[in-house]
């Protein structure tokens, strides 16, 4: 079997192109998305992330403001600007991009952050609500993954479905959201023994560990959907992700490269949280 390859740019130009039209129709309600996004410090990847972040939205029509800080800045002065940003009704979404500075309390961050601009979803109230299936903001990246799912016309419900990875911003979120879909699943992480026992009986394996060429065809179910979420530089300057992309291609029935797979979609769910976020505030959305 030789896998379909999930065009992530496609999937994402889709999605960009609903939210260009719903962000035409808040014009009549004289409202423009608005995004605020904080970065304190120079690193060197966050600060590409979100230029990538300022320059997607801007494309779509939303407004972004980037509030870019010394990293020796008081976290006192973010919180102060996040409070302003909450009650600023030209702005519908405030993102802080991750890592912040060792000294600042990240939780006290996020939950400073307005839940109804809570577009990252890393409120303590989204990840709740996300886990009784009522959530408003999903975390991007998963919800990225469910969206390829979603246009792949995967089906979820019944599927046995492996995450491996456990994290706070993919692999939880990401099972929570599989699950609410009646997937059965299982979440594998670094301490897990014998991956390969666990991924071998997956029929959608979503990939989120950071590690280059952790899963192998024979790890792989014939047939299995396989998304790769992993982003590793190789020593070579190359990108990989976490799959042996030709030999689990030569297995599964669909297959997301990178890059090119779910990086396109994580920029685009945030834009598609914007949207939904000055949707609420005109209150055409519940
Ligand atoms: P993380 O380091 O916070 O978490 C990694 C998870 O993988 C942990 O739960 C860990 O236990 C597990 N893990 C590590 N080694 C493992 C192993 N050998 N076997 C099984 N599990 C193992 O990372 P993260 O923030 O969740 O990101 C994971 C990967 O996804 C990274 O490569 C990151 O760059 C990438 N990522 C991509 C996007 C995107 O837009 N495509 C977004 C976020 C993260």
């Amino acid at each position: 079997m030789v896998a379909k390859i999930i065009d992530g740019k496609e999937v994402a130009a889709k999605v960009r192109e609903d939210c260009r039209q719903r962000v035409e129709a808040l014009g009549a309600f004289g409202t423009r998305p608005g995004l605020a996004v904080i970065i304190v410090g120079d690193n060197p990847a966050s600060k590409v992330y979100v230029a990538n972040k300022a320059k997607a939205c801007s494309e779509v029509g939303l407004n972004s403001k980037v509030h870019a800080f010394p990293a020796e800045t008081e976290e006192a002065e973010v919180l102060r600007l996040i409070d302003t940003l909450n009650h600023d009704p030209s702005i519908h979404g405030i993102l802080v991009q991750l890592p912040l500075p060792p000294n600042y309390n990240v939780r006290r961050i996020l939950e400073t952050i307005s839940r109804d601009k809570d577009v990252d979803g890393f409120h303590l109230y989204n990840v709740g609500a996300l886990a009784v299936g009522s959530s408003i903001f999903p975390p991007c990246t998963p919800y990225g993954v469910s969206k390829i799912l979603e246009h792949e016309h995967i089906e979820v419900a019944g599927q046995n479905v492996v995450v491996v990875g456990a994290s706070n911003i993919v692999g939880k979120p990401m099972a929570l959201m599989l699950m609410q879909k009646d997937a059965t699943v299982c979440i594998c992480h670094a301490k897990t023994r014998d991956l390969a026992q666990f991924t071998i009986l997956a029929d959608i394996l979503v990939v989120a560990a950071g590690r280059p060429n952790l899963i192998l065809p024979q790890m792989v179910k014939t047939g299995a959907a396989v998304i790769d979420v992993g982003i590793n530089r190789l020593p070579n300057g190359d990108l990989v992700g976490d799959v042996d992309f030709d030999g689990v291609s030569q297995k599964a029935s669909h297959i997301t490269p990178v890059p090119g797979g779910v990086g396109p979609m994580t920029v685009t769910m945030l834009i598609e949280n914007t949207v939904q976020a000055a949707e609420r505030f005109v209150g055409i959305k519940g």
